[in-house]
Formats: structure tokens, C-alpha cells, sequence
């Protein structure tokens, strides 16, 4: 398929992709395949105002009804799969099966947010006053701010998304100014499930095209009582006291340096092939990245030779051919810092196997995946470099790997390969991992919507997707309420008057 049928395939017409001042770039090949129009921080107000409007509404809407406006969403994204995944290939570069993995991802998070529709609970809490009862209820919170990065141009949205709406929020989407088109061509498709809901205000969701100054609109905003920020550390580090400093909520998803523990008891075959997954995928360009192994000394040497056998026969090339695994880096700027990563990694003492540019395809940024031996975790394997940098150390007792592990300043994902069940469940302990998500013999990327995703530290400490993510795009309300025909006052306290 050629560029434009892509484009095309993906509903995206002559007026998304002429006239703007974005230029869009495809990572595949640098070819420009959009000039977008951008918004101003004038329009985002101008959309605040719509959503605020549209919220009012949207919040007196049942939940169970506005999970039918989500199911919905769910049933036009399934018929869009194959289109929209092409084009997340196309924009981000992951390869095609990668990008239907994500179009598979909004789809199963719609699936789960309709269930969440009719399980917006609250407790109901034992009274210490006579004919008195108490209860916890959750209400919508407003318009949410969806600020997402460019690697999961549209999955991230639809965790959020997908919630926010059924808890009776509207949202505001800012998508990377790498992916605009990926978000415009969800806007479309979601457009076709509100024309069948039929009775959704205007404003559910509205898409703010534009760069880090269309974010800080959003985020500067009284209006907007939720941001959710998914990007860099640096980013966060901005946003974060931004949105505090005016008492809104965030939920922060940055970055990560994932680290896999492999002991000696390890079955070693499946750990190379979690490796090679989770540190080559999306090119080392996903925040569940594995960016370090830190292996047993004794199985060192036997797999780290499986794993450049692994590596130098990787497929490097187009992610839209057929059988290809490892597509290109995002552009220049992400080649440069993989490249002066493994500089310095040089002068801190390591040995470095690939990493190397390989002419794939004319215009786009390949490389070659690079096995870094380090001495010790020195200043750069404690940096989130984004790109398929994997720095290799060695451990002699487990609490030695523990504690490689927790100290980096990051804490997403990690995982630990033994079959030791005391190595296991130590390293799932309060004594073990510091990150939000531990794996034991699976590899720290590629999470099931079930469970809650973010991380500790400088990940940010944000909860998205399964579990009880919902709470955090609702306002809690603990009710007492008195049904006895006296006042008693809590905590025996006379007062009388
Ligand atoms: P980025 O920080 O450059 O940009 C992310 C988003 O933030 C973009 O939409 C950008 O326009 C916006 N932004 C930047 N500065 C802003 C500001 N001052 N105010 C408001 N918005 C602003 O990140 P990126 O390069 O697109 O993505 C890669 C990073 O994202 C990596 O660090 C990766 O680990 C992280 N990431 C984290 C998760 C997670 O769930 N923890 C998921 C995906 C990506």
C-alpha cells in the first residue's frame, strides 16, 4: 500500500492533511504526508468552554448508558483495525503487527470500560451514631486533559479516553505533534459511534493539535480538574507542579529504565526471546522498554552470546513489509542521542555490539539494536536513552540485583527470570522491586488492560487502565446521613443548645 492509501484508508482527506503549519513526517522513509492545521491557545480556551458545556450534560447521562456511546466506540474501532493500525505504522513506525496490537489495545479497553459502566461503586461504611448510615459515592470530575507522547499515539488516549467517558467526563486530547494523525483519524472514528449513539452533547471529545504551548494551554487551565500526561520525565517535571499549583489532579505516566534480573535457575531460551521482545520491539521506543539485564555471573557469558546471535539476525527494515521486526527510530534527533548514549557509554567503561545505522530505507533513521557490556550501572544506564539500547551487568546474590535494579531514579516496569520460587517471591516482596509493575519469567513490556499501568518515582506515580485506574477520573463524596429522629454528634461530643 503506498503512503496516500493509507492516508486514505484511514478517512483522512485533503482537508487534514493540506494547509497547516505541522509538518508531518513519516519515520519510514522522511517522506511529508501532512501539513496540519495547529490551534492556538485561543481555540483551546474556546474548546474548554464546549467541553464545560458538553460535561454539564454528559454528567446527568446514566453511566451504564454513556458505557453504550463507548461500546459503540469499540465496535467502529474494530471495523477501523486494520486501517487505523497501518497508519500507527506509518506515523510512528512500529511495525503493522505492533500497530494492530495497539488498535487491539483501545478496543479491549472499550470492552472493559462498559463493564466499568455499571461498577462505579462506592463502600458503604459502618456509623458509630444510632440511625445514622455512611457511603462513599464517586461523581464525574469535568473536563479531562489527554496529553499523550508519540510511541503510543493512540493506546494511551483510549485508556484514558475510554474511562473518562464512562465516569461522565469530557476530554480534551492533545496528541504529540510527532502523531497528529493518528489522533485525528480516532476522532473520525469516533465520530461514527457518536452519530449512532445519537443524543451525545457536543464537545465528548474535542482533538488540540499543536505542540508543548497547546499542552500548557490545558494544563494552565482552572477548567480542566484532570490532566493526564503521558511523556517524558522532563515533561512531567513541568506539568506536574503546573497543575498542582492551581489544586487540579494529574495522573503522570513518564518515563522508564526497565531492567530484567535473569538467575541462574532461568530458562534461558524464554529469557532471549523476552529479550529480544522487549528490547527491540517498537525499535527500544516504548516506556516498558528493557533498557537493562542484569544477569547471574554464572549465566553471563552463554547468554549474552544467545543474545547476539538473536540480534544480528534480527530483520531490520520497513515496519509496513511483511516479517520485518525491528522499524525505524522516530526521526534524526532520536538517532542522534542513541548515538551519543553509546559514546559515552564508551567512556564509562563499556562494550559495545551494534548500534550501528543500517541503510534499510532512503530517509528513515534504522539501526542496528545495541548489546552494551557495562562494568558497572554507571551515569548513562540510569538515563532513559529512547531507543534500543540494551547495557548488559552482572550480579553474584540476588539482594547485589535487587538493588541494581531499584537504583536508577525511574520505576515502571521490571521483572526477574528464575524458577527459584524463594528468588521469585522475594523479588515481589517489600524487599524486591520498587516499580508499579513486576513480572516474573515474562519480559517488563507489553501489559494486559486488566491491571493498573504506571509507575514510582520519576515514572510519576499514575495508575491507567484496569483494576481501580477508574477512581481517578471521579470526585469521591462520603454521605452521612441521619434517618433517626435525634442528632447525635460524632465522637459523643454534647453540644447543647
Ligand atoms: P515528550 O515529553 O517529548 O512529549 C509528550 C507530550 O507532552 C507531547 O504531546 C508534547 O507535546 C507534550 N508536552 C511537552 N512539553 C509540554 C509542556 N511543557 N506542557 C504540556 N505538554 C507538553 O515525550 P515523547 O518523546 O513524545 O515520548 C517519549 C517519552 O514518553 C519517554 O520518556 C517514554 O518513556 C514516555 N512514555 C511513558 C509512558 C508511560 O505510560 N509511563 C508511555 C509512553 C511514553
Amino acid at each position: 500500500m503506498s503512503h496516500s492509501e493509507i492516508l486514505s484508508a484511514a478517512m483522512l482527506d485533503a482537508a487534514d492533511l493540506t494547509g497547516g503549519s505541522l509538518k508531518v513526517h513519516s519515520p519510514v522513509d522522511g517522506a511529508l504526508i501532512g501539513e496540519v492545521a495547529t490551534h492556538s491557545g485561543a481555540d483551546v480556551e474556546k474548546m474548554i468552554g464546549t467541553a464545560k458545556s458538553a460535561f454539564a450534560e454528559w454528567k446527568l447521562v446514566p453511566a451504564p448508558r454513556r458505557g453504550e456511546l463507548i461500546r459503540l466506540f469499540g465496535e467502529e474501532l474494530r471495523n477501523a483495525k486494520e486501517a487505523l493500525g497501518k497508519l500507527v505504522s506509518l506515523e510512528a513506525g512500529k511495525i503493522f503487527q505492533e500497530g494492530l496490537g495497539e488498535v487491539q489495545e483501545m478496543i479491549d479497553i472499550c470492552d472493559l470500560a462498559v463493564g466499568q459502566s455499571r461498577q462505579l461503586f462506592g463502600l458503604t461504611i459502618a456509623s458509630e451514631r444510632p440511625g445514622h448510615s455512611m457511603r462513599e459515592t464517586w461523581h464525574p470530575l469535568g473536563v479531562t486533559g489527554v496529553i499523550s507522547a508519540f510511541n503510543f499515539p493512540v493506546a494511551v488516549f483510549a485508556w484514558n479516553f475510554a474511562l473518562a467517558t464512562v465516569c461522565g467526563n469530557t476530554t480534551i486530547w492533545k496528541p504529540s505533534e510527532k502523531t497528529p494523525l493518528t489522533a485525528l483519524a480516532v476522532k473520525k472514528i469516533f465520530e461514527r459511534a457518536s452519530a449512532r449513539f445519537g443524543d451525545a452533547p457536543d464537545g465528548v471529545l474535542q482533538v488540540a493539535i499543536g505542540g508543548a504551548d497547546v499542552g500548557e494551554a490545558l494544563t494552565a487551565s482552572k477548567d480542566v480538574p484532570l490532566i493526564s500526561a503521558t511523556g517524558s520525565t522532563r515533561m512531567g517535571r513541568i506539568v506536574g507542579p503546573k497543575v498542582a499549583e492551581r489544586f487540579g489532579k494529574t495522573i503522570l505516566e513518564l518515563g522508564g529504565n526497565n531492567a530484567m534480573i535473569v538467575a541462574p535457575s532461568a530458562d534461558l531460551d524464554n529469557a532471549v526471546r523476552a529479550i529480544v521482545f522487549s528490547a527491540v520491539g517498537t525499535c527500544g521506543q516504548r516506556c516498558t522498554s528493557l533498557r537493562r539485564l542484569i544477569v547471574h555471573e554464572d549465566v553471563r557469558d552463554q547468554l549474552v552470546e544467545k543474545l547476539k546471535s538473536a540480534y544480528g539476525r534480527l530483520p531490520i527494515g520497513s515496519p509496513l513489509e511483511q516479517g520485518v521486526l525491528v522499524g525505524p527510530l522516530i526521526d534524526k534527533a532520536a538517532y542522534d542521542s542513541m548515538q551519543a548514549a553509546l559514546e559515552k557509554a564508551k567512556t564509562e567503561g563499556g562494550r559495545v555490539t551494534g548500534g550501528e545505522r543500517v541503510d534499510a530505507v532512503e530517509g528513515g533513521y534504522y539501526v542496528r539494536p545495541a548489546i552494551v557490556e557495562m562494568a558497572g550501572q554507571s551515569a548513562i544506564v540510569k538515563h532513559e536513552t529512547f531507543a534500543p539500547i540494551l547495557y548488559v551487568l552482572t550480579y553474584k546474590t540476588l539482594e547485589e540485583a535487587i538493588a541494581l535494579q531499584n537504583d536508577v531514579p525511574q520505576g515502571l516496569s521490571s521483572c526477574i527470570f528464575s524458577t527459584d520460587m524463594r528468588e521469585t517471591e522475594t523479588f515481589l516482596s517489600a524487599a524486591g522491586s520498587d516499580c508499579g509493575i513486576a513480572n516474573v519469567n515474562i519480559g517488563p513490556s507489553g501489559a494486559e488492560i486488566g491491571g493498573a499501568f504506571g509507575g514510582e518515582k520519576e515514572t510519576g506515580g499514575g495508575r491507567e487502565s484496569g483494576s481501580d485506574a477508574w477512581n481517578a477520573y471521579m470526585r469521591r463524596q462520603t454521605n452521612t446521613v441521619n434517618y433517626s429522629r435525634a442528632l447525635p454528634l460524632a465522637q459523643g461530643i454534647r453540644f447543647d443548645i
